[in-house]
């Protein structure tokens, strides 16, 4: 079971008509990326309205907040399709033909997707804080469900859904094959230990100054004729100095491998 609210969004629970408790029994398979068409605060007013019957999981701000309104394993309404009659049906009751090759016959959308909300308008591109902030909220939701993200199947836009009301949700501006690998990429780094880098330190700023690249190990210490030197390995050399002796480091060329 996926943990119902996001440890890093802001929890802005809304009313509990515009939204059902879980998921029906469904599987959440997709991500459905939307905009706004205005801003964090009016998002929140709206779904929160019990006169809009609509919502979505999440809203991320330009200035990358983010803005969560409805537990992950409860159901949203911002994909909506009626099936009737043997097709997908919009609110007015007309035919919608999604271009979505995943979804499920007969079974509402809204009941196996998470939906992401943008500010701002379909026309503006994202903020670097907007895109980042959706990263690292779509990592998180990738871990929760155990899901890969694929432009097409399970990172989508809402558009793919109802491209007869919503062919311009959630825009043309939004990267969804450069979002996918880098949320990949960040799943996969996470499973390594990172280089600590600690920029305040004596031999970090020592490396710095002149120019030895970044840190290729942690802190380590050494002795010499019962001295304890502290040392740190740097792409282009080895940075030590002696223990409270901090004004007075020195470097070594690394050996040839
Ligand atoms: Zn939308």
């Amino acid at each position: 079971m996926a943990t119902d609210w996001c440890p890093f969004a802001r929890k802005r629970a809304i009313v509990n008509t515009n939204f059902t408790a879980g998921r029906g029994g469904q599987k959440m398979i997709a991500v459905v990326l939307h905009i706004a068409a205005g801003n964090l605060e009016g998002v929140y007013q709206w779904f929160n309205n019990p006169a809009s019957k609509v919502s979505a999981h999440f809203c991320v701000g330009k200035d990358g907040t983010i803005d969560q309104y409805v537990s992950v394993n409860d159901t949203a309404y911002a994909n909506g399709l009626a099936w009737q009659n043997g097709e997908w049906q919009n609110a007015l009751g007309k035919k919608v033909t999604p271009t979505w090759q995943d979804i499920i016959p007969q079974i509402n959308p809204n009941r196996y997707t998470v939906s992401i909300e943008h500010e701002g308008f379909p026309q503006d591109a994202w903020t670097p804080a907007m895109h980042a902030a959706n990263n690292r909220l779509l990592v998180w939701l990738a871990e929760q469900f155990e899901l890969a993200l694929v432009p097409q199947h399970s990172l989508i836009g809402h558009g793919e859904i109802n491209p007869l009301d919503k062919a311009n949700c959630p825009g043309p501006h939004v990267e969804y094959a450069r979002s996918a690998v880098e949320v990949a990429t960040l799943r996969t780094a996470k499973q390594f230990t990172w280089m600590p880098i600690n920029t305040a330190a004596a031999l970090y700023r020592f490396a710095q100054e002149r120019d030895l690249g970044y840190p290729q190990t942690d802190e380590f210490e050494t002795t010499f004729e019962g001295e304890t030197y502290l040392a740190q390995v740097f792409n282009l050399g080895i940075v030590y100095v002696k223990k409270g002796d901090w004004e007075n480091a020195q470097w070594v060329k690394k050996p040839e491998a």
